[in-house]
């Protein structure tokens, strides 16, 4: 488990160029330099250099931020920010009552136990098609918590998948350890970590896919050579025709952890009856993200507010993602406005075809 101490080097990388203020979701509306990574990296030296406490002050700072990436990946230093931030919010934790709380919640007793019991109850009262033929392509699916609960992505996905050569594994995951990071919880994350690369080594498959941006980006993060692939990207490469009998207007919205969405643009290009029309920042945050929304309510409205604004103008009747917490994100913004756009996930969507043509 790494220390905020580890990272004083990785610290001392950030040439202070404030690149990461363009796009910054948080400092786009605060202005707040403390907000964005350059500002945190300025505190965080002064504590590991002895110039200043790691306090409330600093700690409200930390919790402000989605923890999306889009610093990371603009940074030229190619600094690793929010393993840092996480190092620093757990550093935290140690003084802080209300963080041990949520250590708690997230522990495996707790967290874990409540989320075998949901998938006992599923398995209860979803009754999966039995004795799946072995296919060629064999894909390791990392469900993901909300997927593992709910049953829209498992009926989607057996409807489209249903007559190509793609079989799919499941296996007893943990969460992949995203909200474990954002809270700072390193050990908990690290019991994640390990316990999923145990069962992804154990298995033999072909691609390792997950259908929600934030899990696949978390098992893309935990080294030893996993390479985790989207699900949406190898369904894109499939001979398939998904047909609409009443037209479609469609948009799309690139969650921040999503890296590659080339395969979005090739599955329309398979849609009879669809349309797809870009919304204005498609690739800008929604504003919901775990902690962030429960510690900065007002600024998290905000972001997903003007992310709405950009559904509703670019005319679209359908607003389609791939990450369960951007479908909240986008909900909430869209929230009682007239005529709104349905928000739905990519491969519910492609489900809902009227007819899916294997070619
Ligand atoms: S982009 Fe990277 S190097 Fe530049 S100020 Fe931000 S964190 Fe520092
Ligand atoms: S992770 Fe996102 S919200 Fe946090 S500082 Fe970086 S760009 Fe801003």
């Amino acid at each position: 488990m790494e220390r905020l101490q580890d990272f004083a080097d990785e610290i001392n990388k950030c040439s202070k160029c404030g690149l990461c203020q363009s796009v910054c979701p948080v400092y786009k509306i605060t202005g707040n330099d403390c907000a964005v990574s350059r500002g945190k990296f300025v505190m965080l030296d002064g504590v590991l250099k002895g110039d200043l406490k790691l306090n409330k002050n600093i700690e409200k700072y930390l919790d402000l931020c989605l923890n999306c990436g889009k610093c990371k990946n603009f940074c030229p230093s190619s600094i690793d920010v929010c393993k840092i931030f996480a190092a620093a919010k757990n550093e935290c934790a140690k003084k802080n009552i209300q963080s041990k709380f949520i250590f708690f919640l997230e522990s495996k007793f707790i967290f874990g136990n409540l989320l075998n019991i949901l998938k006992s109850l599923k398995k209860i009262f979803w009754c999966k098609q039995a004795g799946m033929p072995d296919k060629t392509l064999k894909l390791l699916y990392f469900k993901g918590c909300v997927n593992e609960i709910t049953t829209t992505t498992d009926s989607s996905l057996s409807k489209i998948l249903k007559n190509t050569d793609i079989q799919i594994i499941e296996k007893d995951f943990d969460c992949c350890g995203t909200p474990f990071l954002s809270s700072g919880n390193l050990k908990r994350y690290e019991q994640a970590r390990e316990h999923n690369l145990r069962q992804i080594k154990n298995t033999e498959y072909d691609y390792l896919v997950a259908d929600c941006a934030s899990c696949q980006d978390a098992l893309n993060n935990y080294g030893d050579d996993i390479y985790c692939t989207n699900i949406l990207e190898i369904i894109a490469e499939q001979k398939l025709k998904f047909v609409y009998k009443k037209p479609h207007k469609v948009t799309f919205h690139k969650p921040c952890h999503l890296q590659n969405d080339d395969f979005v643009k090739k599955l329309f290009e398979k849609c009879e009856n669809v349309e797809y029309v870009e919304m204005k920042d498609y690739d800008e945050c929604c504003g919901f993200a775990g902690e962030f929304v429960l510690n900065n309510f007002a600024m998290s409205r905000t972001i997903s507010n003007k992310k709405a604004d950009n559904a509703v103008n670019c005319g679209a009747d359908i607003v389609l993602t791939t990450c369960p917490a951007c479908i909240l994100g986008l909900k909430a913004g869209l929230l009682n406005r007239k005529s709104a756009p349905k928000v739905k996930s990519l491969i519910e969507f492609l489900a809902d075809a009227d007819e899916i043509i294997n070619c």
